[in-house]
């Protein structure tokens, strides 16, 4: 596994897997609810921004903990868009609530159309500092931008983690340095928490195990799919080992 990081497997393998996964990253709830209680003055004209929703766990927390208004949540994977059209209908929220596959480095909102953008797990695809910058037009001012990012927990870190995370994701940074970006991107930061330990563990680790062992059985001799549980399993194992060093941060930033 030392030179394989998760670049390797193709897009669609990846969304296979975590459409079947509760979350397709680490959180929970009560993070979600938490950053949500430092967005204020939310009302039934506002309109929030869900980008890299992935299934829609945390779209159905902001649905149930916002007031009225509109929810725009949008992936670029369509199967997880599917999801959350789904998991809408279900919940009886298609009067507020809308998935559109979208990318989010080119989104098609107005300028200062949204109250509030939320993108949980997910600012890596564009990069944290890029997403920061480019989303600023879309935000009101006043409004809001909520991130959750993996993130160094410490100044120094073992060389088995820091390889690790050189590997499959070499932007991660301190929460000071991300703080600083994004303060400098144009917004005032106005809370950061880190995630507990179950977000991890129990919420996004525990339940891939049975989904591991079908994913495994439905591509017997596949590779690709093999790796990629590979590497899913490595990261479980890495995080238990030096979850003191690393780990989810939410940053809340007020735009002015
Ligand atoms: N917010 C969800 C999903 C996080 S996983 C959660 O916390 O559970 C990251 C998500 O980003 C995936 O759903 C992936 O399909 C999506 N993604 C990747 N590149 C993207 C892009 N360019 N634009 C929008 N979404 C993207």
């Amino acid at each position: 596994m030392d030179n394989e990081s998760i670049h390797e497997f193709s897009v669609q393998t990846i969304v296979k897997y975590f459409a079947d996964c509760p979350r397709q990253g680490p959180g929970g709830p009560e993070m979600t609810k938490k950053a949500l209680s430092f967005v204020k003055g939310l009302n039934k004209d506002s309109v929030i921004a869900d980008l890299g929703c992935g299934a829609g766990t945390q779209t159905k927390v902001l649905a149930e903990n916002t007031p009225a208004g509109q929810i725009i949540a949008s992936d670029l994977a369509e199967l997880f868009i599917e999801r959350v059209n789904s998991l809408i209908n279900q919940l009886g929220m298609n009067d507020r609530v809308e998935g559109v596959v979208e990318s989010m480095d080119s989104l098609s909102f107005e300028k200062e159309q949204l109250d509030l953008l939320w993108c949980e797990g997910a600012i890596y695809n564009i990069g944290f500092e890029k997403g920061l910058e480019y989303w600023k037009q879309f935000i009101k001012p006043g409004g809001y931008v909520a991130v959750s990012e993996a993130v160094w927990l410490t100044v120094e870190r073992p060389e088995e983690i820091q390889n690790f995370w050189n590997n499959s994701y070499p932007d991660i940074a301190t929460i000071p340095n991300r703080l600083a970006q994004v303060q400098k991107a144009g917004y005032v930061p106005v809370a950061s928490f880190v995630y507990s330990e179950e977000c991890w563990i129990d919420n996004y680790h525990a339940p891939q195990e049975p989904v591991m062992e079908k994913f495994l059985k439905d591509n017997a001799g596949n590779k690709e799919a093999e790796g990629f549980i590979g590497f899913q399993k490595l990261e479980a194992e890495m995080y238990r080992k030096y979850k003191d060093y690393y780990g989810y941060v939410f940053f809340i930033g007020k735009k002015i």
